[in-house]
C-alpha cells in the first residue's frame, strides 16, 4: 500500500511531480515570478523561501498547479465533451480537501490542482468520469458502463490512481 506521507524539506535537490514527472528543486537567487519550470527543474525563489518559509513555498507550487491545471483541464474537457455528450457550464481547478474532482448540480467541473501531479492518462480519466457524471450523478454500473464507452481502459487508470493517489501531493 502507498500509505507514505509526503515529507518536505524545501532544499535544492528536492523533487516535485509534474504530469507523472519527477523534477529536482533548484532555490535560485534572480528570478522574476516566484517558481518556474525551466530546463526540467523547478526554480524557486531563494527569496521567497528565507521571508515566507514553508507556507510562501507551498502556495507557490499550488499557484503553478492551478494556473497551468486550469488550461489543461479546459483543454482535456472541450476535447472529451462532445465524446460524451454533455456541455458542461465551466471549470475550475482549486483545493478540494480530499477529493480529486467533482461535477455539481449546474454541470461546473472542479479539479483538485493536485491532480496536475498525476501522468497525463490519470487526468484525462479524471475529466471523462466528472463527464459521465452529468450523465449519472452516481457510482451505479450505468454510470461506469459511460465511462467503458469513451475510455474502455479506465480500469487501469482508476487503478493506478488508487494505488498512487497518497504520492500526489506536496
Ligand atoms: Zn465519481
Amino acid at each position: 500500500m502507498n500509505a507514505t506521507a509526503v515529507i518536505r524539506e524545501w532544499v535544492n535537490g528536492e523533487t516535485f511531480l509534474y504530469l507523472g514527472r519527477s523534477y529536482r528543486l533548484s532555490l535560485v537567487s534572480d528570478q522574476d515570478g516566484d517558481l518556474k519550470l525551466k530546463e526540467g527543474r523547478f526554480c524557486l525563489s531563494r527569496s521567497l523561501i528565507d521571508q515566507g518559509g514553508e507556507t510562501a513555498a507551498r502556495k507557490a507550487f499550488e499557484a503553478f498547479y492551478c494556473a497551468k491545471g486550469e488550461k489543461r483541464v479546459r483543454d482535456r474537457v472541450a476535447y472529451f465533451a462532445p465524446k460524451v455528450g454533455v456541455t458542461p457550464s465551466g471549470t475550475a481547478v482549486k483545493d478540494l480537501g480530499y477529493r480529486w474532482a467533482s461535477c455539481s448540480k449546474d454541470n461546473l467541473l472542479r479539479f483538485h490542482w493536485k491532480c496536475m501531479m498525476a501522468p497525463s492518462t490519470i487526468i484525462d480519466y479524471m475529466v471523462v468520469h466528472e463527464l459521465c457524471h452529468m450523465h449519472q450523478r452516481n457510482h451505479t454500473e450505468a454510470f461506469w458502463n459511460e465511462v467503458d464507452k469513451v475510455m474502455p481502459d479506465y480500469r487501469e487508470r482508476k487503478e493506478w490512481l488508487r494505488r498512487h493517489g497518497a504520492g500526489l501531493d506536496l
